[in-house]
C-alpha cells in the first residue's frame, strides 16, 4: 500500500424511503429551534412538507434558488435569515437549492440539513459556488458542508427520467475523476467504484421505469458515493470543462456533464489506464470512455453538446476557456487535444478507447 492521506468530511446520513418524515428528530439532534426552508419557485410543494413536518419551528420559506447561486439570490436569502433570526436551514432540491443553502451558511455558519432530490451530490461536500457579475467563483470551506443529509428516494420518483440520467452520468463523473484525481486515495477509491457500480445498474432501468424504486434507491446511493468523492478529491479535466463551457454559454449542468463525460475520459484514457480498467468493471463493459456514451444512449440521454443548445462557432472559445487557468491533469492539456476532444462531443460521436 502506497502512502496516502485521506480527509473525511463527516456528515451524518439517513437514508430510505420515508426518510424525510425523520427530518424533526435530526433537526431537534441539532439543537435548532427556528428553522428557515429552501427549495425552488417549482418545487415549494416540497418546501411546504418540510415545514409541515417541523411544525412550529420552521420559521419561513424561501423559495427563490435558482441555478448557480447569483449573489442577488444569496444575499436576499441570508437577510430573510436574518429577519427571521434562523438557527438552521434546510434544503430540499437539487445542486441549486443546496448551493443556496451553501452561501448563507458561508457567512453565517448556520447548520445545513440537506434533502437532495437529483443526484448531483452536492450536499456532500464543503464545495459553495457564487455568481457575481456573470462570474461564478466557486470555493471551500468547512463552514457549508451539511451537517446531516437525508436522502428519501421517494422524492426522486417524480425527477423526468432524461434529466435523471443527466443527473446520473454528473454523478459518475464525480467518481470517474476521483480514480485519477492527484489526492485520490483507497478510501475514496472504494467509494467510486462502489458508487459508479450501483448507478450503472440503475440507469437503464429508470429509463424503462423511472417508478421502479429499487433503481430509485440504488441510484441516489450511488449519488451519495459520488458526491462524496467530489467532496474528497481534487477534480481534473472533466470537471473545469463543464464547469468553464456550462458557465459561459448557460448550458444545463447535468446534460453538460452527460454529454461531455464519454470524450473527457476518452482524452485521458491512454494517460489513466488503471482508472479507466476500474470504470469498465463497474459498468460492466469492455472499455469506459464508450461503455459510458452507451449507457448513456441506451438510457435515452442527449449525447451532442450541440442538440443542448452550444454553437459550433463557440467551441474556439470554449477551448480558450479551457485552457485559462492550468490544473492538475492526466494528460498534459493541449490545445489540439481539447478542440479535437470538443469537436466530438459536440458532433456527439462514439468515442473509440
Ligand atoms: P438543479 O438543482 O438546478 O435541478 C435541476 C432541475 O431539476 C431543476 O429544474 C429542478 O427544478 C428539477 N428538479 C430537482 N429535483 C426534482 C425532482 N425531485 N423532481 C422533479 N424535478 C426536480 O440542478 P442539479 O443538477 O441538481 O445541480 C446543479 C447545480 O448544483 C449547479 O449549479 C452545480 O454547479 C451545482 N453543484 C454543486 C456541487 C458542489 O459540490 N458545490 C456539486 C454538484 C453540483
Amino acid at each position: 500500500m502506497h502512502s496516502f492521506t485521506y480527509s473525511a468530511n463527516a456528515a451524518r446520513v439517513i437514508f430510505g424511503y420515508d426518510s424525510l418524515s425523520r427530518i424533526g428528530e435530526e433537526i431537534e439532534r441539532l439543537g435548532c429551534t427556528r428553522v428557515m426552508v429552501l427549495s425552488t419557485s417549482g418545487h415549494r410543494p416540497h418546501a411546504e412538507r418540510v415545514a409541515g413536518v417541523l411544525g412550529s419551528i420552521a420559521k419561513g420559506i424561501f423559495d427563490r434558488a435558482v441555478m448557480h447561486v447569483p449573489i442577488e439570490t444569496a444575499l436576499a436569502a441570508r437577510a430573510e435569515a436574518r429577519r427571521i433570526e434562523a438557527d438552521g436551514i434546510v434544503a430540499i432540491g437539487g445542486g441549486s437549492t443546496v448551493g443556496l443553502a451553501k452561501a448563507i451558511a458561508l457567512e453565517t455558519a448556520l447548520p445545513i440539513v440537506a434533502i437532495p432530490t437529483t443526484y448531483a451530490g452536492s450536499e456532500a461536500t464543503p464545495i459553495y459556488g457564487l455568481t457575481e457579475g456573470g462570474i461564478k467563483r466557486t470555493g471551500r470551506d468547512a463552514k457549508v458542508l451539511p451537517k446531516t443529509i437525508i436522502y428519501d428516494p421517494s422524492l426522486t420518483l417524480e425527477l423526468p427520467p432524461l434529466l435523471s440520467i443527466a443527473s446520473a452520468m454528473n454523478a459518475i463523473a464525480h467518481a470517474a475523476e476521483g480514480l485519477y484525481a492527484a489526492d485520490r486515495n483507497p478510501v475514496t477509491d472504494l467509494m467510486a467504484v462502489e458508487g459508479i457500480r450501483a448507478i450503472a445498474a440503475a440507469m437503464p432501468k429508470i429509463a424503462v421505469h423511472s417508478q421502479d424504486r429499487d433503481a430509485r434507491s440504488d441510484c441516489l446511493y450511488g449519488a451519495w458515493l459520488c458526491g462524496t468523492v467530489l467532496g474528497s478529491v481534487a477534480m481534473a479535466l472533466h470537471h473545469k470543462l463543464c464547469h468553464a463551457i456550462g458557465g459561459a454559454f448557460g448550458l444545463p449542468h447535468a446534460e453538460t456533464h452527460s454529454c461531455l463525460l464519454p470524450h473527457t475520459l476518452a482524452c485521458n484514457a491512454s494517460c489513466a489506464t488503471e482508472a479507466m480498467r476500474a470504470i469498465a468493471r463497474a459498468i460492466g463493459r469492455p472499455s469506459a470512455a464508450s461503455g459510458l456514451y452507451d449507457l448513456a444512449s441506451e438510457s435515452g440521454a442527449a449525447l451532442s453538446l450541440r442538440e443542448i443548445g452550444l454553437r459550433e462557432d463557440q467551441i474556439d472559445r470554449a477551448v480558450d476557456l479551457a485552457l485559462a487557468s492550468p490544473y492538475p491533469n492526466p494528460r498534459p492539456l493541449e490545445r489540439e487535444a481539447l478542440r479535437s476532444l470538443l469537436v466530438s462531443a459536440w458532433t456527439g460521436e462514439r468515442p473509440s478507447d
